[in-house]
């Protein structure tokens, strides 16, 4: 059986050394804001009443599915990590920041210092150093929004907003496939 493909929205703080002191205080403001509703298991929540006013879906008829059923989207805490994380999408092709040509990848990196050559220009860099185009995230903490195809949603202003209020940081994000 082919397993199916898993898509997030994540969002992750762009100062990439930081991550939350206290991660259930910072789970209970989460659930305050109404982003986050019912925990499941630690760090993983359904999402919450304020979810789609956080949330903004650009398509016209978006496959929204909330609630508390197997499918449904869910929203996990991932961290914090002890280092910054590099995670990238299954299908992202980055783009080298000298001839802004698009990389193929043979594989997943999975280290932020793991070097890159450009075949185009023959720049070599670090993985973290591409442009992933909103297909990869450097931090030690991660909000994963699941069910959430390649640009089908992003986070409201408002949603960037709390985020900075509650942590004092910048957020960004981005889309992640597995598999
Ligand atoms: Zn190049």
């Amino acid at each position: 059986m082919v397993k199916k493909p898993i898509h997030f929205l994540v969002l992750y703080p762009t100062n990439s050394k930081w991550a939350p002191d206290d991660l259930a205080a910072f789970a209970e403001q989460l659930r305050q804001t109404g982003l986050t509703g019912k925990r499941h298991l630690p760090g993983l929540f359904s999402a919450g009443p304020a979810y789609l006013e956080m949330i903004v879906y650009l398509g016209c008829s978006p496959q929204i599915a909330l609630g508390e059923t197997e499918t449904a989207t869910t929203i996990r805490l991932n961290g914090p990590f002890d280092k910054p994380e590099l995670i990238t999408a299954a299908n992202a092709r980055p783009r080298c920041r000298s001839c802004r040509q698009a990389i193929d990848l043979e594989k997943t990196l999975g280290w932020a210092d793991e070097t890159v050559t450009c075949l185009h220009c023959n720049t070599s860099s670090y993985a973290v150093k591409l442009d992933w185009r909103r297909k990869a995230g450097f931090a030690r903490f991660f909000i994963e929004i699941s069910n959430v195809f390649e640009s089908e949603a992003v986070p409201s202003d408002g949603l960037l907003e709390k985020l900075e209020h509650l942590t004092g940081q910048t957020w960004d994000y981005f889309y992640w496939r597995e598999g």
